[in-house]
């Protein structure tokens, strides 16, 4: 059955749609942190929780509020007033950190980068854009122009000149044996370079931890001191939260924020999974900035009453049963736990990480260079040993992705830690 689907998937979908697994699984139903395919294999989901199950799978607060309202109305979001979408707003502006915030809401993370590129380059008036080497931001025509990982960013004629900075990664080459300090002196110089030789840039966007790009390791204080550098110079912060917000990095309720002093950032995007599963997305921005178009602009779905209703009943989750301080708790133990099992095998160059998002990074044992084989052999060997973990990193994909729903629980981590511990063993 599922070989059968394999066929017709490829047979009717584009080549470059990516698909985990030699033989890929159809996942079929899920509950709480683990997930069945279609021929009855419960696997621990270790990689949902950052695709689209922030919280749970199937959690019943959010299934409830979503047949309510499906069974209720859903209409268009905003030529009539819509009580979920406000309600939401108020919520992520009050969370946001942002003064004076507004909120618009899309439907993914691509829709909502497209917005702030929209908004960024509008109110400054420049189409040139900063961002980092490494990033993703998403899919469409510009997001994809300003996606630094060369393995996402098809070859396009980008509509924004784009210029890529230093700072995402530094797990090889050159920047690799700098301390922090040198680190971000050695970034900062190369900002200050490139904005020496450019008509000044709308905005940087950046991930605060690239998610594709491996779960990276920027160090604290690198986007406050990129900001000093960057508000010399009128340029706008974006921060790319899709993948570090909502407490997912357990010390912080958003990734920015582990870079204190740069204080809030001037645009801030948010999708995946916020909606546990329904499709939203969104940007944050001071309302001098959100209100400088100066045309109508709609979304349809963008903020339709059922993915508000399940935005809301996901947050409602996830603050009141402190999800953020499960992630910091459960977490800090998991990345013990898998940087103590990694020791033993050569293959693996770092364990970075923070909260439930936590990177390995592969290489052959004693060089520097990128193992994507072993990356592909370790996701075989858990996803066989019951566990789905995620790929990432520059081209070669050579890091390990652990990103479990928030409420990961002890004894789940434990489980999870054992069965990585013995497919990163399989590979000696
Ligand atoms: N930004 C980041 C940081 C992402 O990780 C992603 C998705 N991987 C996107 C934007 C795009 O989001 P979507 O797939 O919802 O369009």
């Amino acid at each position: 059955m599922t070989n059968d689907l394999l066929g017709r998937h490829r047979a009717v979908l584009p080549d470059w749609l990516a698909l985990y697994y030699e033989e890929p699984i159809e996942i079929t139903h899920g509950e709480g942190r683990h997930v069945w395919d279609s021929e009855g294999n419960k696997y621990l989901d270790f990689f949902g929780g950052i695709l689209t199950t922030m919280t749970a799978h199937a959690l019943p607060e959010v299934t409830k509020a979503v047949s309510e309202q499906a069974g209720r109305i859903i209409h268009s979001s905003t030529l009539y007033l819509n009580r979920p979408m406000v309600e939401l707003a108020e919520r992520i502006a009050q969370l946001s950190g942002i003064p004076d915030a507004r909120v618009f809401f899309t439907t993914s993370g691509t829709e909502a980068n497209d917005t702030a590129l929209l908004l960024a380059t509008t109110y400054r008036r420049s189409n040139t854009i900063l961002a980092m080497r490494n990033s993703y931001h998403g899919r469409s025509f510009s997001s994809v122009g300003i996606t630094g990982n060369r393995g996402w960013s098809p070859t396009s004629l980008s509509p924004l000149q784009t210029l890529y900075v230093h700072g995402g990664v530094r797990t090889r080459g050159p920047y690799a044996a700098l301390s922090d300090a040198d680190f971000i002196a050695a970034c900062v110089d190369d900002l200050r370079d490139l904005l020496g030789h450019t008509r000044p840039p709308a905005a940087l966007i950046a991930e605060p931890i690239q998610g594709v790009g491996g779960f990276t390791s920027p160090p604290d204080g690198l986007y406050a001191a990129f900001r000093e550098v960057l508000q010399e110079h009128g340029v706008l912060w974006i921060a790319d939260e899709v993948q570090t917000g909502w407490g997912r990095t357990g010390e912080h309720f958003w990734g920015w924020q582990a870079h204190g002093r740069s204080g809030p950032p001037d645009i801030m995007t948010f999708a995946k999974g916020i909606g546990n599963g329904m499709s939203i997305g969104g940007v944050v921005a001071r309302s001098e900035i959100m209100n400088c178009l100066d045309a109508n602009s709609i979304s349809t779905f963008g903020g339709t009453q059922i993915t508000m209703a399940a935005g809301l009943a996901n947050l409602t989750y996830l603050l009141e049963h402190d999800l953020q301080g499960n992630a910091r708790r459960v977490g800090g133990m998991l990345i013990e736990r898998i940087r103590s099992a990694a020791a033993q095998v050569p293959h693996v160059r770092e364990v970075r990480g923070r909260g439930l998002m936590i990177g390995i990074e592969l290489t052959r044992p004693g060089t520097d260079e990128a193992d994507w084989q072993a990356a592909s052999a370790v996701l075989e060997a858990a996803r066989a040993g019951g566990l789905l973990i995620g790929k990432g990193g520059g081209h070669n994909t050579s890091a390990l992705r652990v990103a479990p729903p928030l409420s990961l629980n002890v004894a789940e981590a434990e489980e999870g830690a054992e069965i990585l511990e013995s497919a990163l063993r399989s590979i000696q």
